[in-house]
């Protein structure tokens, strides 16, 4: 039996601001677990449910470095042991992340506990998945701090990047401090580029954690095969491509999955009208229908409704739907909005939800139970991140059908299928190049498809919710990958 520990800053159902919590939430679920221990290890946040923390038990608590204080929880939900890193000083907050400086403090606290606690709760994993910048100086303190341990002797490390854009970057100095990690860590080349400027002071050397989990775990993952070959570049390396081309031998691209029973049109709870594939077309009707009311835009089953649900920042390409709103909104279509993030991004959308009513409708918030019946009545999803390493709204409306239309880039190049009008094939509409007018082209071209080719509109569904997206075909790749271990 393997044994194998995810360290992760959030996992669904008990704490979730984006996909990280999804896979974290539903990978270990994939594997049999006659043949794989599989256990999940997060901060034990205020902001999880009380119904949830009511019903972990504490099983260990004790002083780390005989200083700070380490409660270990641990709850049982659905087959897997979570165990949660407890301390009031650190994760009493409403929200799970605060800002960078006080989060590098907050998660080398916790990539330490993580190590500390092992021996005493009774779980030796083989290997530690650390996940994010969050969890990566595990494999740091692993192979220093932790290293004359005779009980860490053999585990090994797979460190998974979900985004590159946030990597846990400050100068040496502070994360020196917070992390009492010993000097060696910060020579260029470890946690500093190679390329630091070394006339300046040593503590004011710019120093990525990430960087940490990148150098000394002993593989590396990235949830795309081509956001894998993205980071091995300056644009999309985000400063770290210098370390990931080095590293590339040790470097997979691994496509998320989605949980397919949380996302199944069939017996999805959620949604007023379930449907499959003999059915799909009358039932998304009558869930368009009934989403155009809950939203209040004018009921009409057959106009054309694109749907956005998306974190609300700059990645997910609001810049370029900004940009073409206007034309968006002079062809016949709806398009709601769920999404909460950047303020200003939030603010752009009550704006457009004002100026053309009945026609965009925007929840600025975040629900669940909403983004369901969204993905089961509107006809067409926009994807059109500026980077995407792997994406999950995507392969949630290629099971749902709805049409997605995307950016060519990381993994919603690697997932949806361009269609092609002469050849009958593909799986939704995409755009290479970064740019409002190859956006509403796409966007143009879709509502003609829609309204004047609906047989071929329909195969593109059909084809798209008949694909398999689950996590089936990626556990066997990560089971390879643990094996070589
Ligand atoms: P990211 O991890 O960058 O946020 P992903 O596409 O990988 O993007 O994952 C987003 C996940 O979060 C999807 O499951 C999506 O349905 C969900 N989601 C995003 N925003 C909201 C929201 N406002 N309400 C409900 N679910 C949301």
């Amino acid at each position: 039996m393997k044994k194998i520990l995810f360290a992760a800053s959030e996992c669904v159902p008990f704490v979730k601001t984006g996909g990280l919590a999804d896979v974290v939430g539903s990978l270990p679920q994939a594997f049999n677990k006659s043949e794989y221990d599989i256990r999940v290890i997060i901060p034990c946040y205020h902001a999880i449910r009380p119904d949830w923390r009511e019903k972990m038990e504490t099983i260990y608590y004790f002083q780390m470095d005989n200083r700070i204080y380490v409660g270990v929880k641990r709850l049982e939900h659905d087959g897997i042991t979570y165990y949660f890193i407890d301390n009031e000083q650190y994760f009493s907050g409403i929200v799970p992340y605060y800002d960078m400086f006080q989060d590098l403090e907050r998660f080398a606290y916790f990539s330490k506990a993580v190590l500390s606690a092992l021996p005493l709760i009774g779980f030796r994993p083989d290997i530690i998945h650390c996940h994010d910048w969050q969890t990566s100086l595990i494999p740091v303190y692993l192979n220093t701090v932790f290293q004359g341990d005779p009980f860490f002797r053999g585990i090994r490390t797979v460190f998974t990047i979900h985004n590159i854009r946030f990597k846990g970057e400050w100068d040496v100095g502070h994360i020196r401090w917070v992390s009492g990690l010993p000097n060696e860590c910060f020579e260029p080349g470890l946690l500093v580029s190679p390329y630091q400027n070394r006339s300046i002071p040593r503590d004011d050397w710019n120093c990525t954690m990430m960087r940490g989990g990148i150098v000394y775990s002993d593989y590396v993952t990235t949830v795309s095969n081509t956001y894998s070959w993205e980071i091995q570049t300056p644009g999309f390396g985000e400063g770290l491509d210098d370390i990931l081309k080095w590293r590339h031998e040790r470097l997979w691209g691994i496509i998320n999955g989605i949980d397919y029973k949380v996302w199944d049109p069939k017996a999805d709870k959620r949604i007023p009208f379930n449907y499959g594939l003999n059915n799909f077309t009358s039932m998304r009707k009558k869930n368009k229908k009934a989403l155009q009311k809950e939203m209040g835009l004018k009921e009409d089953e057959n106009v054309l409704t694109f749907a956005i649900v998306s974190r609300l920042t700059d990645q997910k390409g609001l810049d370029l739907i900004d940009q073409v709103m206007d034309r968006l909104c002079a062809m016949n279509i709806n398009l709601i909005v769920l999404g909460t993030g950047n303020e200003y991004y939030e603010n752009m959308f009550r704006y457009y939800q004002g100026k053309y009513p009945g026609k965009v409708a925007a929840c600025i918030g975040y629900s669940e139970d909403l983004a369901h019946r969204i993905y089961a009545g509107a006809d067409a999803l926009l994807v059109p991140s500026a980077f995407e390493p792997c994406g999950l709204t995507q392969l949630i409306s290629l099971r749902y059908g709805a049409v997605p239309i995307v950016h060519e880039t990381g993994g919603l190049k690697d997932t949806v299928k361009p269609f092609n009008e002469f050849e009958d094939t593909g799986t939704g509409f995409s755009f290479a190049n970064y740019s409002s007018s190859d956006l509403i082209d796409r966007l143009k071209h879709a509502e003609w498809i829609f309204y004047n080719r609906k047989e071929l509109w329909k195969h593109m569904q059909k084809r798209g919710m008949s694909e398999d997206w689950s996590w089936n075909n990626s556990m066997q790749i990560y089971k390879d990958l643990y094996s070589r271990m």
